[in-house]
């Protein structure tokens, strides 16, 4: 009895702490009452007693008293932390420091603020970006053929490129004064989005010269001559630009490299003027093979001092020409049978003035720093529309597929092996839609949100790769055989190329997400290890011991907080809205209380080690980005204005990305830095066990059921995309027969209930006329029922070539491996 009153004691004070109900103060004052009163009244035993005022004195003096505390903890522990720091290199700390904090940090902190993520403002086009979806985007995906793209000419038609320049596709980004569009980074998005959708490679096109490239970087750091000279005839399209930071021994540590500018003097338009002479070597370049501008980035040395005493002066970017004298360029990769322009370019001993740097001389090593900030950004935008459009193209196909090929008399959406893939489809769809509206809300919002769109840009283009693969598990051969009337080919082809562009997935997951996001989202790190580096002894010391106190604080409340959350199911968390959704904020915030406990304990064993423990970092990331998904998707949901018909498909997501979260924990628990600490934290913060569940079979019935058929979900999961319904195109006619079978299946279900089926001897059309004479059926119905079966085979029907359609050498290659057969 006694335990269970002090425990309950225990509990409210934990509870009020984790609530912010009561300040430390008033929370040692009110233990320090209850422990007396219960220690007078022989509430406890001697030794119970002994270790019960220990747990609470040490810990109480420590706060309270600052000589103790600094004597005791702060110092010997800055002291420890000052022989361990790793140093950080100056890109390493550009990278970290690039963008903003944001939403992400309340879910790192472990109290995520409900109605903060409520209030954000959800993105709207404005109606000149609607108006240019609906006209010139529409009108270009009509044009787009994706198989003539890709097979015959890899390349965009010169209509196309044409359409794209005179439309202004090229200048999303740039101001009008510039004659851009200055399109929202929604209006972008959903641009890159509805062609993405349609064709990769003219995706992908469109995408490079509005994401991380010179008319970003000139915008931000460009002198105002150069603003004024190329932004115009980048917005029109007289210049195709192109950015080359990768080559052959610098691909993931980009920072790491080998291309030089040296200053030097040099002849320019017939002057002996002060320059850089170039020497580089770059591969992978998006649009390379056809820029007229090549924007580049390199290692500046000044070895015989013309501009200063260093000799090193760091990264730098340039706009280059591609018609300069000694500049290589024009060859193309393959990849992944894309038809988007990709190569390698060069240069030897190439004088260029200091004018071409971006930002002029004055921005000589500032390169590194500008290209991170640029990335914060842009990594949100791009690829996450190209991981949603693929989602949105899978679930609209896919589903309207399942329903029309039918199997074992049963269109194969029904069985419920597909009924899994369908599910996923439709779930991580709405999830990677939610994730990128919330990333675009901070981005039009001004923020740069760097930890965000990293996540971002991880988990749509991995959740694309999921997605795809799904979607070709379904369509069986349809999928696999390529030819004109293949939709879906071309797009699983690609998924490396999301997954590895912009910091490449397994890098960005196991390095940048957690790395960065510890940096920039713990509240006292950063300050803890600004006070270490302090190089003012006694103010280091000082501003170490604040830090060090409200990290205390931060950590215990966060303890109250998952272990109050954990033994009441969640109940004890906060919820802005009350009913069914209630409780998946709940288990959120749950969730946030211990990322944040074991976020830290992690960090503070492991200090600057951790940053070689890439698979816990991998693990957190994974953590983090769940949470930032779970909340984009309960977000999404109110901002629709909470439509009942997408419940299933918000709950799918919410207990999908949950689950994933507790996998995620679970793993670091079971791979603690330290063993027993992480059995014992375990019973802490999961005091009930672990109960989260995916999603059960019966919501993955009802995700699937809404993808199969038309209806008002299934319209606003695929809201943005490219739409035909016309029989000629390649995705139209997939709508074409769903309508056309769906209008056909009644009276297939009469048939086979009077058992009228036709045998495989009788031709379909005099099995119809028989029927008709019976009276079993009637003109109108016979049409239907054509019609289906007509719009049916055009749908499952593959595309078939001549062995000499499909190349020159196939018959010699045939003859060879029949021999060797
Ligand atoms: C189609 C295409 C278009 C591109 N367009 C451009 C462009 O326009 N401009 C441009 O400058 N570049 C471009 N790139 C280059 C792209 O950014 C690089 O390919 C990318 O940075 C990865 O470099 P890498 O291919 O050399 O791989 P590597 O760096 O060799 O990496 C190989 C693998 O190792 C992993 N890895 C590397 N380091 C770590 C680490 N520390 N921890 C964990 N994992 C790690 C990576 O995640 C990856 O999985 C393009 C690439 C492609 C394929």
């Amino acid at each position: 009895m006694n335990i269970l009153i002090f425990l309950c004691g225990l509990g409210a004070v934990m509870y009020a702490i984790a609530r912010h109900s009561i300040s430390f103060r008033i929370a040692a004052l009110v233990s320090a009452v209850f422990l007396l009163v219960f220690t007078f009244s022989g509430g406890f035993n001697f030794f119970f007693g002994v270790l019960v005022w220990g747990l609470f004195l040490l810990p109480t003096l420590l706060f309270a008293v600052p000589e103790l505390r600094q004597n005791l903890l702060s110092n010997p522990l800055l002291h420890r932390i000052r022989a361990i720091l790793p140093p950080m290199s100056e890109t390493e700390r550009d990278a970290i420091e690039a963008g903003t904090v944001w939403w992400e940090a309340e879910l790192f902190r472990g109290a995520p603020d409900w109605n903060r993520l409520l209030q954000y403002k959800a993105p709207e086009l404005s109606d000149e970006e609607q108006k240019f979806i609906d006209g010139p985007v529409d009108r270009l995906c009509a044009m787009i053929d994706d198989w003539d793209i890709t097979h015959n000419r890899m390349d965009l038609p010169e209509e196309v490129w044409a359409f794209l320049k005179k439309h202004g596709f090229f200048g999303m980004i740039i101001p009008k004064k510039y004659g851009g569009l200055e399109f929202s980074a929604l209006g972008h998005s959903a641009v890159v989005m509805k062609i993405s959708g349609r064709s990769i490679s003219a995706g992908v096109t469109v995408m490079v010269p509005n994401s991380l490239g010179p008319a970003e970087l000139l915008l931000h750091y460009g002198t105002e001559a150069q603003k004024d000279y190329y932004l115009p005839r980048l917005a029109d399209g007289r210049e195709i630009p192109c950015f080359a930071l990768t080559g052959p021994d610098a691909g993931s540590d980009a920072g790491a490299i080998p291309d030089t500018g040296v200053v030097c003097m040099g002849k320019y338009k017939g002057k002996q003027i002060l320059g850089l002479k170039l020497n580089w070597e770059k591969r992978y370049i998006t649009l390379g093979p056809v820029a007229t501008v090549l924007g580049l980035a390199f290692k500046v040395y000044d070895p015989d001092g013309l501009i200063g005493d260093e000799v090193e002066l760091g990264i730098s970017c340039a706009l280059i020409p591609a018609k300069t004298p000694g500049v290589v360029i024009g060859n193309r990769h393959f990849p992944m049978n894309a038809a988007f322009q990709n190569g390698p370019n060069s240069g030897k001993d190439v004088f260029i003035p200091m004018e071409y740097l971006i930002g002029g001389q004055d921005n000589i090593g500032n390169g590194w720093r500008m290209l991170m900030e640029s990335l914060s950004a842009g990594r949100g935008i791009s690829l996450p529309a190209v991981g949603v459009a693929a989602g949105k193209t899978s679930a609209r196909t896919t589903g309207a597929y399942a329903h029309i090929r039918k199997q074992f008399n049963t269109s194969i959406g029904k069985f419920e092996g597909v009924e899994e893939a369908l599910a996923r489809i439709g779930g991580m769809t709405y999830m990677m839609d939610a994730g990128r509206l919330l990333t675009l809300s901070a981005l039009d919002n001004g923020e740069k949100p760097s930890v965000v769109t990293a996540i971002l840009k991880y988990h749509n283009t991995e959740q694309m790769r999921q997605v795809l693969n799904d979607a070709m598990d379904i369509h069986g051969g349809r999928g696999i055989c390529m030819g004109p009337s293949n939709y879906i080919a071309r797009a699983y082809q690609s998924i490396p190329v999301g997954i590895t562009v912009e910091g490449a997935n397994i890098l960005t997951r196991s390095m940048i997400i957690f790395g960065q996001g510890a940096i920039r989202c713990h509240p006292y790190l950063v300050k803890e290890m600004e006070a270490a580096g302090d190089a003012d002894e006694t103010a280091g010391r000082h501003a170490f011991d604040q830090a060090l106190l409200g990290h205390a604080k931060y950590f215990v409340t966060n303890l109250c907080r998952a272990f109050i959350y954990g033994i009441s199911a969640s109940h004890l968390a906060e919820s802005p809205v009350s009913g069914r959704m209630a409780g998946y904020y709940q288990r959120l915030g749950q969730m946030s209380a211990v990322f944040a406990v074991t976020a830290d304990l992690v960090l503070m064993i492991l200090g600057g080690s951790f940053k070689r423990k890439e698979k816990l970092s991998g693990r957190f990331a994974d953590a983090l980005s769940f949470m930032f998904y779970a909340s984009a998707v309960l977000k999404k949901f109110e901002d629709d204005g909470r439509p009942r018909t997408d419940l299933p498909l918000v709950e799918w997501s919410a207990k999908y990305c949950l689950y994933q979260i507790q996998i995620a924990l679970d793993e670091i628990l079971r791979n603690f830095p330290i063993k027993w600490l992480g059995v014992l934290v375990r019973i802490i913060l999961f005091p009930l066990g672990q109960s989260l569940r995916l999603p059960n079979d019966s919501l993955g019935h009802r995700v699937a059921a809404l993808l199969i058929k038309p209806g008002e979900a299934r319209d606003r999961l695929t809201e943005g995309i490219f739409l035909s319904d016309d029989e000629n195109d390649i995705t139209g006619r997939l709508e074409d027969a769903l309508h056309k079978v769906i209008l056909a299946e009644p009276i297939e279900r009469r048939l086979r209930s009077s058992h009228q089926q036709k045998s495989d001897l009788q031709d379909y059309q005099q099995w119809l006329e028989q029927l008709l004479e019976m009276e079993l059926i009637t003109e109108n119905e016979i049409e239907i029922l054509r019609a289906a079966k007509a719009a049916t085979r055009k749908v499952i029907m593959v595309d078939d070539f001549t062995p000499e359609e499909l190349g020159k050498t196939k018959r010699s290659n045939r003859t060879r491996s029949q021999k060797v057969a």
